[in-house]
């Protein structure tokens, strides 16, 4: 069994408003949330502080969904890795999808994010998968490799750093991988981090799934060796759903 703590954490993208955000972290504390399990949310911006001060005094830790790779300057509507540790945060999401789609986002961009990141004092939480289009052309492993490789940054180690690996397809459409797949990938990913890092980071590093992870499917998905844990994103909106995975948690 792995010494790795399964992480649960949640994309809330753009979605919540103060009630909800305040209301949901105050069900997730009520929970109680499982105590072997580190959970994580990730509100906009806009609520993350408000987010710090629900979660106060609680096992639950708040992050963001992106950062600037600078650690300030004339970047107008930006926010820095620096600005996010001071308000409270610990951890702080790069290069997903919905990123790397809107907003251009290269694997030297999530690399450059990932770094500031890690000089802040947060954990970065490097997100990579491949398209369906990658996954019908059998391409899966090459492109998570090439992504992996090329977003994680020399600096990163097991502790401040998590890789999450979210097949685009499977994010919001209600369709995951074969658990099977999960885990070629997960073992493939370790190896690419081995190759990178060394093989003590790889076995340290904690290595998300992603994609339409909810109650009834998290405990398989949780369960394999190489899985510790999930980052959800339409699941984490719900304290109930979101408890509900944390609880499948081995
Ligand atoms: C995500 O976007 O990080 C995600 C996994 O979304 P969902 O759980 O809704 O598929």
């Amino acid at each position: 069994m792995s010494t790795r703590t399964i992480l649960i954490a949640g994309n809330w993208k753009m979605n919540a408003s103060q009630a909800m955000a305040s209301g949901l972290i105050d069900g997730i504390k009520a929970g109680p949330p499982p105590s072997a399990v580190e959970m994580l949310v990730c509100p906009p911006f806009p609520y993350l502080g408000l987010a710090v001060a629900s979660a106060s005094g609680s096992t639950v830790h708040v992050g963001a969904q992106t950062c600037h790779t600078n650690v300030s300057g004339a970047h107008t509507g930006d926010v820095s890795a620096d600005m996010l540790r001071d308000i409270g945060c610990s951890h702080v999401i790069v290069g997903h999808s919905e990123r790397r789609t809107d907003h251009g986002e290269t694997d030297e961009h999530v690399m450059a994010q990932a770094s500031a990141a890690i000089d802040a004092g947060l954990v970065a939480i490097i997100c990579v998968g491949e398209t369906e289009a990658e996954r019908d052309a059998s391409s899966t492993l090459d492109v998570v490799a090439s992504q992996v490789a090329g977003s994680t940054p020399s600096s990163a180690t097991a502790v401040n750093t998590v890789i999450a690996y979210e097949p685009v397809w499977a994010i919001g459409t209600g369709q995951t991988p074969t658990t099977d797949e999960v885990q070629e990938v997960h073992a493939a990913i370790r190896s690419n981090i081995a190759t990178k890092l060394g093989q003590e980071a790889a076995d340290g590093m904690r290595i998300l799934y992603g994609g339409s992870m909810k109650p009834s499917n998290a405990q398989e998905l949780l369960a394999l060796a190489d899985v510790d844990g999930g980052l959800i994103g339409g699941a984490s909106l719900k304290a109930e759903d979101f408890l509900g995975i944390a609880r499948l948690a081995p």
